[in-house]
């Protein structure tokens, strides 16, 4: 009788939990541990005591959406209408939820490109669709041929998360050619771009589908506030979609929460006046180096990271032992949590891969290589 009978606990609660009574160094799970910054702290205690505490309109709070709009165009070139084509959602999760909910009916199939994020199938089956997990390529770039091969006449959705986790690569400007290319020939399939690491890139400035002429009108774009602003429990984000496709998302959301906590979208709105997007790469970008460095000495092989704040390292060199095992025997005989890669796939492909959290103070992260390295 269960909807999702081969749905279990997220990895992310299970190996967050795990590092936790065992007392290890949490690189699993993947959320700051620095303090947050002080001024969105001041700017918090200003609100709270204000009369901000009841429901916001519907479809989010708009001054919120005015400075989301004022953000997308400065950043994207993109003019957003607030009214029509925007959505505050609780986290980029509901979004997603809501966003597979509203556009996918029964029968309906949805590409997903494994590995995968966690939440994509499960709002996938819970429509009743049918998600076809196709592999990436395996230096984890995509397979424009494969992608092409799943498509059928029942193929309403794509889903598309870049920069990707957990692989930590992003797409080029070919690989966006590439697609529009295919999807130039199929006018009925959606894209749901997660894009919720869109301010943390390290080779080349992060490709929105914002911008992509050809893409932006038949795309869902997700975005966190809790990945870009380091508040990951505030559970705050945003969609913006055109406004057929909106409308459509907008009856889903009213029955899933109706509106969004009002005081992190107050704080947010104050905190958007005075925070640096730039400064957020910048910071990660160090860490990554920073990790990257502190691992030069261990037998890990570290994958390339483009954006993200994820790692992946192959531990080909050190065991043989499958991923979600070596991930358990990391907690308990080394002190340190990391992410298994093959339950981001749907049939476990286990390459002996495992996903890193940096987004963490440089004293953790070196705590964390120290025990690494010695493995
Ligand atoms: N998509 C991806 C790729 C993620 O890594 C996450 C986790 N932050 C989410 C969506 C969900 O974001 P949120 O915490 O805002 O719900
Ligand atoms: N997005 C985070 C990660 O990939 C975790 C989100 C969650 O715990 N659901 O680790």
């Amino acid at each position: 009788m269960s909807k999702l009978p081969n749905i279990s606990t997220s990895i992310f609660a299970v190996m967050s939990k795990l590092a936790h009574e065992q007392g290890a160094i949490n690189l699993s799970q993947g959320f700051p541990n620095f303090p947050e910054d002080e001024r969105l702290l001041r700017i918090s205690e200003q609100l709270i005591r204000q009369n901000i505490h009841q429901y916001t309109p519907m479809a989010g709070l708009p001054l919120l959406m005015d400075k989301i709009a004022q953000q997308t165009y400065t950043r994207y070139n993109r003019k957003v209408n607030t009214n029509t084509e925007m959505l505050i959602t609780a986290g980029a999760t509901q979004g997603i939820y809501s966003t597979i909910n509203a556009l996918i009916k029964n029968s309906d199939e949805v590409i997903i490109l494994d590995p995968s994020y966690d939440s994509y199938e499960p709002s996938v089956a819970m429509a009743g669709g049918i998600s076809v997990r196709v592999p990436l390529n395996p230096d984890y770039t995509p397979n424009f041929n494969t992608i092409e091969e799943a498509i059928t006449s029942k193929t309403k959705m794509i889903i598309i998360n870049n920069p990707h986790n957990p692989t930590g690569r992003i797409w080029t400007v070919a690989d966006f050619e590439a697609l529009e290319t295919i999807l130039d020939k199929h006018p009925q399939i959606l894209v749901l771009g997660d894009e919720v690491y869109e301010y943390i890139t390290f080779t080349q400035p992060h490709i929105s589908f914002h911008t992509r002429k050809k893409l932006k009108n038949r795309t869902i774009i997700a975005s966190s506030f809790g990945k870009s602003l380091h508040v990951t429990g505030w559970k705050v984000g945003y969609l913006i979609a055109s406004e057929t496709i909106m409308h459509e998302i907008k009856k889903v959301h009213q029955f899933l929460v109706f509106s969004v906590n009002s005081f992190s979208q107050h704080a947010i709105a104050a905190y958007l006046d005075v925070v640096d997007f730039e400064e957020v790469s910048k910071m990660y970008l160090e860490k990554r180096n920073l990790f990257k460095n502190l691992l030069k000495e261990s037998r890990f092989e570290l994958m390339p990271c483009d954006g993200t704040y994820f790692q992946v390292v192959s531990y080909q060199n050190i065991s043989k032992t499958n991923d979600v095992d070596f991930a358990k025997e990391l907690i308990q005989k080394h002190g340190v949590a990391a992410i298994p890669i093959s339950v981001f796939y749907n049939d476990q492909t286990d390459r002996q891969m495992l996903r890193f959290c940096f987004a963490k103070t440089d004293e953790t992260l070196i705590q964390a290589a120290e025990k690494l390295v010695k493995i």
